[in-house]
This record gives structure tokens, C-alpha cells and sequence, in this order.
């Protein structure tokens, strides 16, 4: 198994942003963290790789039989980047304006491998022409601005792979385009996985951006996964309300332009300030009484699909 994360909490302070993450993930297989803002998904992909600054880290991340949680700065930095690779929502937050997108993928591979820049600058071009970026060669000298938002994208999953990770962390890498770049930027996280083998974790609001890409889901809700299953199991049969409510806020096909967008009714808890018993209460539809004061365990309710939720032992 490439990654092994057991009882992984992260807390700032009195706040437990993400409690008793547990999953494993294999090369070629991708998971799916799916959950509204505030759901600790984001937080569980940034302690994974170590960029939890200001965070206290407990539990185990086993990343192929070495231990990442308290492992020194130095080892994280070695391995982020070269074995482990993270892309972003916002690729303009993370490529440098002042540099051409060429000059930035070719850093990364010289800091990694010590190449020349020579060697350093084919591999960009190299790396550009397996994102799709038409005319590579000339393109390697452009800034990120001279580049479309669906493009930019690319250029970041071109700075990621340079280096050949084993593991990519994608964050929200799709939101803030257009459906039709959406889709072809899934496809190409897809295609690239499926050429190198490569552990993809892909952290999202959208239980349709998971449906296209994900083998197995965590569904967290309140810093606490609530469902983990295969997404067959989990699209076939979901079984916690809260995965009930993300699926009937997905668009449908005989949605008109005035059909009003359906969302879950209330907000996620504070995690500053958590409800008793199960977080999801205030918001589910199915609650009684012992949901107000006793926290569900997740437990399994069929063959490797868990769910935290009392209705399983009503
Ligand atoms: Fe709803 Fe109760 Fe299940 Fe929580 S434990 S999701 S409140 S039914």
C-alpha cells in the first residue's frame, strides 16, 4: 500500500479541524474526499503532506512504510514535490506572476534532481506537451497570465508531474472553472494516472466531480468522516443522510435554468463549538433523540461500506 493513514486528527489550539481520518490508498487508485467547506477535507490533504503549519498532528500517515507524522521539515520538503505533489483551486496563487511557467517547472526539477538547466528546460517542454499544452516549445517561455484559466490548470499539473510523484493531492482543482474545461481537466488528471500509476486523492464539494473519477470516497462532514465506501457502493447505496443531502443538491438533467439550487437547509457546525451528540442534528431530517446526545461511531454497514450514523442501529 503506497498510503496508510490511521486515527489522523489535526487541532489549532481547542479547535479539532479534522478527528479519526483512517483510509489507505494504493498507486493507480484514486479517493475522493468529498464534504462542504468546513468539513476538515481540505485540512486532511494539507497534514498529509505536512503543510499543516501551526497544527498539532496526531495519529499515523504512512507514505510507502515511512512515517510523516513528526517526521522532520526536511524530510517532508524532500519527499513534497518530488514523491508527493499537491495541485491547487487557484493556480494564479501558486505560479509565480514575475516567471515564466518554463523558468517555474524547470526549478522544481532542478531542485529535485539536481539537473542542468538544459536538461531542466526540455523536461518542462516535455512535461507541457503531456498536459496538453498546444505548441509546448514556444509556450514555455509565457507567463501565467498569458494563459487561459483551463490552460493554467494545466500548467500546474504540468509543475506537479515534472517530477514524477507517486502521489497527487488534488484540492478543489476544478471549481473554478467552466463545466467543459472541468471535464477536460478530470480527463487528464485521469489519462495521466492511468499512464503512470499514480495514487491520486481528489478533495472536492462536488459529488459529480468524484462520480467521474473516484474508486473509493470519504464523505466528512464537521472534521469527521461520516461515510467511506467504493463509489459504487456509495453512488448505488449511500447510507448517511448528510451523503443523502450532497447527492440531491447535484443538478439534474431535467433542471431548468430558473430551477432553483437545492442545498442542505443550515449551516456546518463550529468547530469551535460543535453540537453534542451527532454534528449533523441540527440539519438532518431522520433525527431523534439520541442523536442530540450520543456521537455515532462508524461502523460498517455492509461488506467495506462504513457510515457514522445511529439510523444503522435503529
Ligand atoms: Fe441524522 Fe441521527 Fe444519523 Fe446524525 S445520527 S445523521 S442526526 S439520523
Amino acid at each position: 500500500m503506497l498510503l496508510d493513514v490511521d486515527g489522523l486528527g489535526v487541532s489549532f489550539g481547542g479547535l479539532h479541524a479534522v478527528q479519526e481520518v483512517s483510509f489507505s490508498l494504493d498507486r493507480g487508485r484514486t479517493l475522493g474526499i468529498v464534504g462542504e467547506s468546513g468539513s476538515g477535507k481540505s485540512v486532511t490533504s494539507l497534514a498529509l503532506l505536512g503543510l499543516h503549519l501551526g497544527a498539532s498532528v496526531t495519529g499515523s500517515v504512512r507514505f510507502d512504510g515511512q512515517e510523516l507524522v513528526g517526521a522532520p521539515e526536511e524530510t517532508l520538503r524532500r519527499l513534497r514535490g518530488h514523491r508527493m505533489a499537491m495541485i491547487f483551486q487557484d493556480p494564479l496563487s501558486s505560479l509565480h506572476p514575475y516567471y515564466t511557467v518554463g523558468e517555474q517547472i524547470a526549478e522544481a526539477y532542478r531542485l529535485h534532481f539536481g539537473a542542468s538547466r538544459r536538461v531542466a528546460k526540455r523536461r518542462a517542454v516535455e512535461t507541457l506537451g503531456e498536459v496538453g499544452i498546444p505548441a509546448p516549445r514556444e509556450r514555455v517561455g509565457d507567463h501565467p497570465h498569458q494563459f487561459s484559466g483551463g490552460m493554467r490548470q494545466r500548467v500546474m499539473i504540468a509543475m506537479a508531474l515534472a517530477c514524477e510523484p507517486d502521489l497527487l493531492v488534488a484540492d478543489e482543482p476544478t471549481t473554478a472553472l467552466d463545466v467543459t474545461v472541468q471535464a477536460q481537466i478530470l480527463e487528464l488528471i485521469k489519462r495521466i494516472q492511468q499512464e503512470r500509476g499514480l495514487a491520486v486523492i481528489m478533495v472536492t464539494h462536488d459529488l459529480g466531480v468524484i462520480a467521474r473519477v473516484a474508486d473509493q470516497v470519504l464523505v466528512m462532514y464537521g472534521g469527521r468522516v461520516v461515510e467511506q465506501a467504493t463509489a459504487d457502493s456509495l453512488f448505488d447505496a449511500p447510507r448517511h443522510p448528510y451523503t443523502h443531502g450532497l447527492l440531491d443538491s447535484l443538478p439534474r438533467l431535467d433542471d431548468s435554468d430558473d430551477t432553483p439550487m437545492r442545498t442542505i437547509a443550515g449551516s456546518p457546525p463550529s468547530l469551535l463549538d460543535p453540537p453534542p451528540g451527532c454534528s449533523f442534528h441540527p440539519r438532518c431530517p431522520h433525527r431523534m433523540a439520541v442523536c442530540e446526545t450520543s456521537l455515532p461511531t462508524l461502523a460498517e454497514w455492509s461488506p467495506a461500506h462504513l457510515a457514522a450514523c445511529h439510523l444503522g442501529s435503529s
